[in-house]
């Protein structure tokens, strides 16, 4: 891994870093306002994927749902003025669908209160439902309110019978009271399951309730109470967050005890037959109408009349009758497709690799345009993947957090980028500028600065001066001691020289033995002064040469200064050189600064 790659590495495990920080904050729920956010935005992808794979599955041929639909609810209007309607009704239509053997008839509607007026009708409908094994009836449950009610004790009949495990009591499974039905319907039935329904704070539902708690006894849904005599089973376990009818069938639970509903479609996936034209069918006595709608089917009865409210809002469709909600999650356990969410640490794996994925390829690629369709095409990817899971292993798995992190990490590593090939490009121009043995700025920058410096004199009037160094009999020390050990005192030369100059003066490397100071800002007088003190310092110093020895070294200097002794470039070096040639004819180890 050559040096560049490093330093990437470097940079995108630095960014990860920050990501994990930021998502496990998220995930630790550190910021709740944050993460109900999250978890808002989750939730509508949820429903997005929905209403895509809901297109690729089709709902139990087998269900059906007899609707007190718009037509029947304008007959019942105008046959008996209101709503409900006498339960003799009921007991004719059930009594006419079991002569052609449907295989359950569910009621997702409540008898509370004994009809007085019709009497006769709650007296048939009794008789039909204790004739009738495969008749279900339901019932729900709320939260008492001592002062008015006071909640009445169960009949064993209907309660639960869990062989393994338990479940957590928590408000959405656990109630205090019972609106329980008429007793004689009780009396007549152990087929009575509960269908409370619960709304997500957006108002739509996405969750049901297999079990329910009630004064420390467990009750089913009314579906699961159906499922459970379909596949012959007394009772069931909890095991590993589920509820476990047999080997083929299991309700996932998330962790309020609820299942996630895996939806069918629209409102009317599952078909809908009219209730008006089933009581047009009997007395008409037309039994292939009943044959052709209900033999050997799953007859869910529910309203689906907007006027009598049972309307709920799915992630597939805004306006669903609140039966296709039961049939739903019927059809979930049939077919065994509850869904599972993936836990917040899995989301995490997932949201770091794609991160570390879109940050490399921000570092590795030059193309801008290329990175944005890399990061647009990585999220699109993701999602068609995280699609086909849902539909191919009911799995939801988290969209969001990968989402954001990727596009944080995308972000970050832009910066980073840009940091870094600011800091390449500083390096590269230092290298230009620069002499390797001495750390001095070179000839060329020399050049470039005597330009600057003159360009500043001629517009601002800013003085300044410069001073050559020679180094006295350098050819000789160099045949004396090696030319390693004049690499040497070369070096030591420049730091005597850098040490002695002020931040704003350019020290830099001439030629040869040969070094130059630029001082900015300098008059001649001033630069003279320098120049000696350098002399001296040089006079005063041992160097140490490469075997460690100690010898003197001088040099000669020569100064001059912008105006009068030039106003070019090449005048003032001229003139310094001058200066330097006279200082070494004068015997050398000193400064000269006229001709
Ligand atoms: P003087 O300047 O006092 O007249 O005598 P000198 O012997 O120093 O003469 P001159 O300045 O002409 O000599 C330049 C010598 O500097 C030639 C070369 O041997 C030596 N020199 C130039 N560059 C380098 C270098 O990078 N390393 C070493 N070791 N010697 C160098
Ligand atoms: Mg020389
Ligand atoms: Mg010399």
């Amino acid at each position: 891994m050559n040096n560049n790659n490093k330093k990437n590495l470097f940079y995108v495990i630095y960014t990860l870093i920050v990501i994990a920080i930021f998502i496990l904050l998220i995930g630790l729920g550190h910021f709740d306002l944050f993460k109900n956010f999250i978890n808002k935005i989750e939730q509508s992808s949820f429903d997005l994927r929905q209403i895509v794979i809901s297109k690729y599955k089709k709902p139990n041929k087998d269900l059906v749902i007899l609707a007190v639909d718009d037509a029947t609810y304008e007959y019942i209007m105008e046959q008996y003025g209101s709503w409900p309607i006498t339960r003799q009704v009921w007991s004719d239509v059930v009594e006419s669908i079991e002569q052609v053997n449907p295989k359950f008839i569910i009621f997702d509607m409540m008898f509370i209160k004994p009809d007085l007026a019709h009497i006769e009708g709650d007296k048939a409908f009794i008789n039909t439902v204790k004739n009738h094994d495969n008749v279900y009836l339901s019932m729900n449950f709320d939260y008492s309110r001592d002062d008015i009610r006071k909640p009445q004790p169960l009949d064993d009949k209907l309660k639960l019978n869990i062989k393994e495990g338990k479940l957590e009591d928590n408000p959405y499974i656990t109630f205090t009271n019972s609106r329980t039905i008429i007793q004689e319907l009780i009396n007549a039935t152990k087929n009575i399951g509960i269908i409370n329904a619960t709304r997500d704070d957006d108002g739509i539902m996405r969750y049901a309730t297999p079990i329910f708690r009630y004064q420390g006894d467990y009750y089913p849904n009314l579906s699961l109470r159906v499922a459970l005599d379909m596949f012959n089973k007394d009772s069931v376990s909890i095991k590993n967050n589920a509820v476990i009818i047999d080997d083929n069938h299991s309700l996932t639970l998330d962790n309020t005890n609820r299942t996630i509903l895996n939806w069918y479609g629209k409102s009317k996936t599952f078909k809908h037959i009219s209730l008006k034209a089933t009581i047009d069918a009997i007395k008409n006595n037309d039994i292939k109408f009943i044959e052709d709608n209900f033999k050997n089917k799953i007859v869910y009865i529910g309203t689906t009349v907007t006027s009598l409210s049972d309307i709920k809002s799915t992630p597939t469709d805004s306006n669903m009758a609140g039966v296709e909600l039961h049939t739903t999650f019927l059809n979930n356990i049939i077919d065994n497709s509850f869904i599972k969410k993936t836990s917040i640490e899995f989301d995490f794996v997932i949201a770091i690799i794609l991160s570390f994925l879109v940050g490399y390829f921000v570092l590795i690629t030059a193309s801008v345009f290329k990175t944005y369709v890399f990061l647009i095409l990585t999220q699109v990817i993701y999602w068609i993947i995280a699609t086909y899971v849902m539909l191919r292993f009911n799995l939801w798995i988290g969209v969001v957090l990968p989402l954001i992190s990727t596009i944080a990490t995308f972000v970050l590593v832009y910066c980073e980028k840009y940091l870094l090939k600011t800091k390449d490009y500083e390096q590269t121009y230092k290298l230009a500028v620069t002499d390797g043995l001495t750390q001095l700025y070179n000839h060329r920058y020399f050049q470039e600065q005597m330009i600057t410096q003159v360009n500043n004199y001629n517009r601002y009037k800013n003085v300044f001066s410069l001073i050559l160094i020679d180094i006295d009999f350098f050819k000789k020390f160099n045949d004396t001691y090696g030319h390693q050990s004049g690499d040497c005192v070369l070096k030591q030369v420049a730091n005597i020289l850098k040490k002695n100059s002020r931040t704003s003066d350019i020290a830099c490397r001439y030629g040869g033995e040969e070094m130059s100071l630029i001082l900015t800002n300098t008059s001649k007088s001033d630069a003279v002064i320098t120049a000696n003190k350098i002399c001296l310092a040089v006079r005063n110093n041992k160097f140490t040469l490469a075997n460690n020895e100690k010898v003197n070294v001088t040099i000669s200097v020569g100064v001059a200064s912008v105006g009068d002794d030039g106003l070019e470039p090449k005048e003032i070096i001229e003139y310094a050189d001058k200066c330097l040639y006279k200082a070494k004819e004068s015997g050398r180890n000193q400064v000269i600064s006229q001709i």
